[in-house]
């Protein structure tokens, strides 16, 4: 059955549905029609999802677009969600993932978005596989990328025992031997938190230490070390550390290793489209989630610096909220 554009977007679950079982002839279909829906969420974890629900809820149809790549993949226990504490991050994505698919509106395609573009009503997103969809509006969850610094087994022990935050892994190394690898205001930040949690802490600045007086005053008083030796490796058990490395040859045993890591977008298409990024980097999003171009939203690490699983669920509910407001006002 060949549908007609309106009768794709009229039916436009229908029709994907069937067009995503993958029979040769209906692939060959969506190569040459586009599939329009009411909003293409790029991302579909924890803020994509939670915007698809707010929307499926409210019987727009939504087609979330997902690579399978989020940040906290390799994490065993995701922590400080509640009604989710520990659980690990997979379960929680797959378990939200289930209760989104359950309202009819709402489509999930698996696959890389790889460009988008501006139509006269409204934009395009285009897949790797060669797909094109339609939607008067767009959001982007889609997350940023930890930029790894080249240091043996560092990669490996990422979200396991080197960590990025105290409240979502900090507990769990209470008391331990903790390194914080960064310098400046940044170490200082981290090292204020986690001097709560633990009294054993060391400043790994990799090069000359950053610090005022104050706040090398303030280190002394609390018992951090700073050691500004290069680190060439994290010597490890399945992604636990045992020694930090150092350029010459000596280590020191630790527990766990906070690490503050530079970021990348993961996706350049919001960018592309002309979005606003802030001076760190992320995309720009007013109180509703809009980004500087209109009919384009953002919502979870993308666009914000608090990264937690429950603060990109908010902001993807508040998306979806937002996004279903303005479809309303333009519509009714
Ligand atoms: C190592 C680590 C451990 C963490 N532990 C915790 C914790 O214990 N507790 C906590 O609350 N928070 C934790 N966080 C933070 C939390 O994981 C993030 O805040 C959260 O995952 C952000 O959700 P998001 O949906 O915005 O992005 P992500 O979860 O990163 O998902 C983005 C999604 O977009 C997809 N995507 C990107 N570009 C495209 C594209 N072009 N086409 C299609 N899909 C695309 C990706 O594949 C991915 O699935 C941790 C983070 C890290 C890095």
């Amino acid at each position: 059955m060949h549908l007609p554009r309106r009768d794709f977007i009229k039916y436009g679950t229908v029709a994907v549905a069937s067009a995503f079982k993958g029979t040769a002839s209906t692939k060959y279909r969506i190569m040459e029609e586009r599939i329009d829906f009411d909003v293409i969420i790029v991302g579909g974890s924890y803020a994509g999802l939670s915007a698809a629900m707010a929307l499926g809820r409210s019987l727009r149809h939504v087609l979330i677009i997902d690579s399978g790549y989020p940040c906290n993949r390799q994490t065993p226990h995701s922590h400080n969600f509640i009604s989710h504490d520990g659980e690990k991050p997979s379960v929680i994505a797959e378990k939200a993932r289930s209760q989104v698919m359950a309202y009819p509106t709402v489509r999930f395609y698996d696959g890389l978005a790889v460009y988008g573009k501006r139509t006269d009503t409204g934009y395009e997103i285009g897949t790797q596989g060669g797909q094109t969809f339609g939607a008067k509006k767009l959001l982007f969850a889609t997350g940023i990328k930890d930029i790894m610094p080249d240091i043996t087994g560092f990669q490996e022990c990422w979200g396991i025992s080197v960590i990025h935050c105290p409240y979502c892994h900090g507990y769990e190394y209470r008391g331990k031997k903790t390194a914080i690898m960064a310098n400046g205001e940044r170490a200082f930040h981290i090292a204020s938190l986690v001097h709560n949690l633990t009294d054993n802490v060391t400043i790994l600045t990799r090069g000359k230490a950053d610090f005022n007086t104050d706040q090398i005053d303030r280190l002394e008083k609390h018992n951090i070390q700073i050691i500004e030796t290069d680190v060439v490796k994290i010597a490890h058990e399945q992604g636990y550390v045992n020694q930090v490395v150092f350029r010459g040859g000596s280590n020191i045993h630790f527990d766990a290793v906070y690490a503050a890591l530079p970021f990348e977008q993961h996706s350049d298409i919001p960018a592309k489209l002309g979005c606003e990024l802030t001076d760190l980097g992320h995309i720009k999003v007013d109180m509703s989630q809009k980004t500087s171009i209109e009919g384009i939203f953002a919502c979870g690490d993308s666009s914000s610096m608090m990264r937690s699983v429950a603060y990109a669920v908010a902001t993807g509910n508040i998306a979806g909220a937002m996004i279903n407001h303005q479809l309303t006002e333009e519509m009714f």
